[in-house]
């Protein structure tokens, strides 16, 4: 069954199908008639590669998708969560009847280790799902425990996850009843720090909707050399606009923070200059906090030689293909990219919705390609398009390329951007139930906006 055989990569399926009619079923994968596809993760980078893959692939061809979880989550709302905006039913989509109805098989487990020399995927109930391609979109293991008493089972909340979201939510009420302190952001190593930024604004707007914000003194700790950096070394005025923001907020903060230990009601922190030298110890007294982990690649991976780097995350080419194992892709949080620059503290790149969907458009052309036997040659623009909500207004940044020097650095902020993030999930929660990645008229506009996910061939 094919969906969405009408868009740009018919043509490239109905090639596919044609050379592999004539060259026959040896040249492909393991000597399989029809190739096995396995895409590990349900997020926005695995759902948006299945979906993209049935584009190219033939009816006889299989793909599997591979979650933990028996739904998709739409990760950008869980901060919404966290305060009661949203509930866990609001942003969540099942996945095994939508699945069926597109003709994809769909194994709600875990993946417990992947032994790519042998091309399967074992899985925690014991099963062994042989692949000829795996794409590998299994976002981050959140490495609550590098720090200690760090995390939902330590003494902050996270938002990270949408249970996470929903335990914070139930925390959240309790300190409402009852407010203090709050200390919000994200540890050494993060690499994620939007979600930071919106939670603290989040929150503050909430409180001052309860009319209990001048009973909650706020801070916020980063790893970051500075407001507004994001890992990114910063998007056009991202620091002027997101300090502003704080102040206007009455948010205090502390850049390269490194937080040394939590305890109950109480995070102990350590402020480095910008030389990298101890400047300030602070103990920052606190009711509720919620703190970014640093991520790192999931344990089915982690240690493979070849096929990820120390901290697990997926090693990929500039066709989001891995070297040592040329039939294994990798997209999403789950690959490994180099800091941008060295931080007092340690930060980490963010990996954003759009540059995901980049790397997926990529990865799902490269594999059609080597399904007729050529070579991949798509390579991902990694562009970045952020929306930040703060409840009531918001920031958003273009970085293209994600990574500075850029040919566009841009960021702006006003109410149009909570407006367009909150249209911006229902969209994507729609696209999700459609079966569809990317329908010609989103196409239209990110072109209208100059924003590609292909980088053009070199002429
Ligand atoms: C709270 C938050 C808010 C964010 N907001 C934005 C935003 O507004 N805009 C933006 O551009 N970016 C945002 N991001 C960054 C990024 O877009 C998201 O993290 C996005 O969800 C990443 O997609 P992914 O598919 O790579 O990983 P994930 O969404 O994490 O998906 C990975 C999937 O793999 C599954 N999985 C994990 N381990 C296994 C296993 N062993 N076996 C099987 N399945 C497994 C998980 O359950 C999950 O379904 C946000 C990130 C966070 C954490």
């Amino acid at each position: 069954m094919l969906i969405n055989a009408a868009g740009p990569l018919a043509g490239l399926w109905k090639q596919a199908r044609a050379a592999r009619e004539a060259v026959g079923a040896e040249t492909l994968w393991q000597g399989t008639a029809m190739a096995h596809i396995v895409v590990l993760g349900a997020g926005i980078g695995g759902i948006s590669m299945t979906y993209e893959l049935r584009t190219v692939v033939g009816a006889d061809d299989r793909i599997t998708l591979i979650n933990n979880n028996p739904y998709f989550q739409f990760t950008p709302s869980n901060p919404w969560v966290g305060v009661g905006w949203r509930t866990k039913q609001d942003i969540v989509v099942e996945l095994a009847p939508l699945m069926a109805k597109f003709g994809i098989d769909f194994i709600a487990q875990a993946a417990k280790r992947l032994h790519p020399t042998e091309n399967r995927l074992e899985l925690a109930d014991g099963r062994f799902i042989d692949y000829d391609y795996l794409a590998i979109a299994s976002g981050p293991e959140l490495a609550f425990d590098e720090v200690a008493g760090l995390g939902p089972d330590g003494h902050t909340e996270s938002v990270c996850t949408v249970d996470h979201a929903t335990k914070a939510a139930v925390a959240w009420e309790a300190f409402c009843k009852d407010p203090g302190p709050i200390v919000v952001g994200a540890v050494q190593g993060a690499s994620c720090y939007g979600p930071a930024y919106e939670y603290a604004m989040i929150m503050d707007k909430e409180l001052r909707r309860r009319k209990i914000r001048d009973r909650v003194p706020m801070t916020f700790v980063t790893a970051e050399p500075y407001i507004g950096h994001l890992g990114l070394g910063g998007v056009g005025d991202t620091k002027s606009l997101l300090e502003s923001e704080l102040r206007q907020r009455h948010i205090r903060w502390i850049t390269n923070a490194k937080v040394d230990k939590v305890e109950v009601g109480r995070m102990h922190v350590t402020e480095l200059g910008d030389d990298g030298v101890e400047k300030k110890k602070h103990e920052l007294a606190f009711k509720y906090s919620m703190m970014l982990p640093a991520f790192r690649g999931i344990a089915a991976i982690r240690g493979l030689e070849g096929l990820v780097n120390p901290r697990g995350f997926v090693i990929v080419d500039k066709h989001q293909r891995n070297a040592r194992y040329p039939n294994v892709f990798g997209v999403g949080v789950c690959i490994a990219i180099a800091p941008l620059e060295q931080t007092p503290v340690a930060t980490g790149v963010p990996k954003t919705g759009y540059m995901i969907e980049s790397m997926v458009s990529a990865a799902t052309r490269n594999i059609a390609s080597l399904l007729t036997g050529q070579e991949p040659s798509s390579v991902p623009t990694w562009n970045a398009f952020c929306l930040a909500d703060f409840g009531d207004r918001g920031v958003a940044f273009i970085a293209q390329p994600q990574n500075p020097p850029r040919n566009v650095n841009w960021s702006s902020e006003g109410k149009w951007v909570h407006y367009a993030k909150v249209a911006f999930e229902k969209y994507f929660l729609h696209k999700v139930r459609k079966g569809q990645s990317e329908p010609y008229y989103e196409k239209t506009i990110m072109s209208l906006l100059s924003l590609h996910k292909l980088k053009e061939p070199a002429a």
